[in-house]
C-alpha cells in the first residue's frame, strides 16, 4: 500500500508535528492544556474502534472550508468513489458552503501552468488538466460561464524578464510560448480566466444534483478549534455509525489558526472591480504571424485578453462583464493582522485597494500601450482615463503561503499523527478518526487545487496512511507524487 504525505521539507515536516501540542484557542493565543491519553484508554479506543468497524465499511469525511480545496476534494471524493463504496461528506464553512468567502472570493482568476519567469509550475500541465476535467463535468449549459480560455499576455519589463521569456519560449517550450521581441511581450495561449467564486458555487450545485446521497450536511458556521471540531465529529461518527471519519482542515489562511504549527505565511491582497465598459485596451498585436497566436490577434474582442507586467494584471471576467486589476501583496502579516483585515469594512477595503493599485494599474495601461506600438508614448488605451478612480468594488483576501521549496510553492497536504492528534484537541480521538489537512495553495490555487484535490480524494478513499516523517517530501516522495499525478491525469 502506497502512502504519502506532502510538505515542503522533512524539517518542515518533523516541526509541523513535533509543534503540534503548542496548540491555541483561536484567536486568543491562550495555550490548551496537552493531555496525553493513558494505556487504559488506548485499549478502549482501540475496542470501540473494532465495534465500529465491524458494524459498517462508510467512511464520512467532514470538510471544514469549501473553497477551492474542499470543494475539489469534496468533487473528486464525490466522483471517484466506487459504487459500492460507502461515502458520506459533511461540509461546514463560516461564509457558508459553495459561497466562497476567504482567499477564494477574491482571487483574479489566472489560470496556466507557467511560473512569472515562464518555467513551468511543479504539477502546472497536471493541475490543468484537471481543472478542465472538473470544468467539463460541472458546466452548465443555460448559465453563464464560468471559466474562458482567454490567452495571457505577459510584458517583460526589465533586461531578465525579456531573456527568461525569450528562453522560455524558443528553447523550453516552444509549442506554448510565443515570444514577441519586438514588442518584448510573451504569449500565452493556453491560458484561462475564472470567476473563481462561481465556479466553486457550480461544483456545489453539481455535487447537490448528482450526489445528493454522499452529502449529509452543508452548515454555516465558524470552527473555532479543532478539538471542538473532534468532539461534534465522533457524535456525527456515532450517528452514521463509519468506519473511518476524515476531519479535514482545508480552511485556507485560516487553517493555520486551527493547526498553528502549520508551516504557513499569510499575505494579505486587494483586487479592484471595474465594469467592463469603462476599462478597455486593445488586443494584441504581434510581430509576426505564428500558430500560437493564430486565431487570438485577429478575433478577440479588445480588453478580452489579460495584461500581466510591473507586479499588476488586469483581467476580464469569464463572461465579459468586468475587469479585475490587482493586487496588491501584504506579506507577513500576524494572526491578529490577519483577524483584522478580514473584518474591515467595504468602504475601508475600498479606500486601501484604491489607493494601493491605481498607479501600478494605469502603469501597466500605458505600458501595453507603449508596447503595442498603437499609441504614441505616455498616451493611455483606457477607454475612459477617469475610470480608475470609479471601481465596482473592492475584493480581499489573505493568501495561505507554503514555504518556498526548491520546486517553488508546493502545497500542504498531510495528515496529523494519531498521538500528536490527541494532544491537539487535548482529548482522547478514536483510532478510526483522521485529521487531514489542506491548505497552502498561496496565490495559485486554481492550478493546484484539482490535481492536489484527486490525490487527496484517492488517498481518503483507498484508506493510505502517512509514511514515516524521515521521508516526507523528499525528492523520492515528490517525484513519486508527480508519478501519481500523471498516471491519475492519463488515466481520465
Ligand atoms: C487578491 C488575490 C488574488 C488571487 N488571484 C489568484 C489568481 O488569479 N489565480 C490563482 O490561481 N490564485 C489566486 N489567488 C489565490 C487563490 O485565491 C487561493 O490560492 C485559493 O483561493 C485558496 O483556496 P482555499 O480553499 O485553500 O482557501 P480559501 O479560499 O480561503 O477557502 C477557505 C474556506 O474556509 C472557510 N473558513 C475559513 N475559516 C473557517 C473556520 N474557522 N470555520 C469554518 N470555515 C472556515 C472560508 O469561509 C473559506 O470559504 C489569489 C488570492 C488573492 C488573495
Amino acid at each position: 500500500m502506497t502512502a504519502w504525505l506532502l510538505a515542503p521539507s522533512p524539517v518542515h515536516a518533523r516541526k509541523m508535528f513535533s509543534a503540534s501540542s503548542r496548540v491555541c484557542a483561536l484567536g486568543t493565543g491562550r495555550q490548551l492544556p496537552v493531555q496525553v491519553p493513558s494505556a487504559p484508554q488506548r485499549a478502549a479506543r482501540r475496542t470501540r474502534s473494532r465495534k465500529r468497524l465491524s458494524c459498517s465499511t462508510e467512511t464520512h469525511v467532514h470538510l471544514v472550508g469549501f473553497g477551492l480545496a474542499g470543494a475539489a476534494l469534496a468533487f473528486y471524493l464525490c466522483e471517484r468513489a466506487s459504487q459500492s463504496q460507502r461515502l458520506t461528506i459533511s461540509v461546514v464553512d463560516s461564509a457558508g458552503a459553495g459561497c466562497a468567502g476567504g482567499a477564494t472570493h477574491a482571487s483574479a482568476g489566472i489560470l496556466h501552468p507557467f511560473t512569472p519567469r515562464g518555467r513551468k509550475i511543479w504539477l502546472g500541465d497536471e493541475g490543468l488538466i484537471c481543472m478542465r476535467e472538473i470544468l467539463g463535468v460541472i458546466s452548465e449549459k443555460d448559465s453563464s460561464p464560468v471559466a474562458r480560455r482567454s490567452g495571457l499576455l505577459r510584458l517583460a519589463t526589465t533586461d531578465r524578464e525579456a531573456a527568461d521569456y525569450a528562453a522560455a519560449a524558443t528553447q523550453m517550450y516552444p509549442q506554448q510560448l510565443y515570444w514577441d521581441a519586438a514588442r518584448s511581450q510573451l504569449y500565452i495561449p493556453d491560458a484561462w480566466v475564472v470567476d473563481a467564486p462561481a465556479y466553486v458555487r457550480a461544483i456545489r450545485r453539481y455535487l447537490e444534483r448528482n450526489h445528493s446521497d454522499k452529502l449529509t450536511l452543508w452548515e454555516t458556521r465558524e470552527v473555532r478549534s479543532v478539538a471542538d471540531e473532534c468532539r461534534r465529529l465522533q457524535s456525527l461518527a456515532e450517528a452514521s455509525c463509519a468506519a473511518v471519519t476524515f476531519l479535514v482542515i482545508a480552511a485556507g489562511a485560516s487553517s493555520r489558526l486551527l493547526i498553528p504549527s502549520l508551516p504557513l505565511t499569510w499575505c494579505g491582497g486587494h483586487n479592484l472591480v471595474f465594469r467592463s465598459q469603462d476599462l478597455t485596451w486593445p488586443s494584441p498585436e504581434f510581430a509576426a504571424a505564428s500558430t500560437l497566436t493564430a486565431g487570438f490577434s485577429s478575433t478577440s474582442a479588445p480588453g478580452s485578453v489579460p495584461l500581466i507586467g510591473h507586479g499588476s494584471y488586469l483581467v476580464p471576467t469569464p463572461d465579459g462583464t468586468r475587469v479585475i486589476g490587482g493586487a496588491t501583496k501584504e506579506y507577513g502579516m500576524t494572526a491578529t493582522e490577519v483577524l483584522k483585515a478580514q473584518s474591515r469594512s467595504p468602504s475601508e477595503q475600498m479606500a486601501r485597494a484604491t489607493s494601493a493599485l491605481r498607479q501600478p494599474l494605469s502603469a501597466l495601461l500605458g505600458r501595453y500601450a507603449n508596447l503595442a506600438e498603437r499609441y504614441a508614448a505616455g498616451e493611455s488605451p483606457l477607454s475612459n482615463t477617469g475610470i480608475l478612480r470609479d471601481p465596482l468594488e473592492a475584493l480581499y483576501g489573505v493568501r495561505a503561503l507554503p514555504p518556498r521549496s526548491a520546486l517553488g510553492a508546493v502545497p500542504l497536504l498531510g495528515e496529523i499523527q494519531h498521538e500528536a492528534l490527541s494532544m491537539l484537541a487535548s482529548t482522547s480521538i478514536p483510532e478510526n478518526t483522521r485529521v487531514l489537512y489542506f491548505t497552502g495553495l498561496g496565490s495559485r490555487g486554481l492550478i493546484h487545487h484539482g490535481i492536489i484535490g484527486r490525490l487527496a480524494a484517492d488517498a481518503v478513499l483507498r484508506g493510505e496512511s502517512v509514511v514515516s516523517l524521515g521521508s516526507v517530501a523528499s525528492p523520492t516522495v515528490l517525484s513519486s507524487v508527480r508519478r501519481a499525478a500523471a498516471a491519475a491525469v492519463a488515466a481520465s
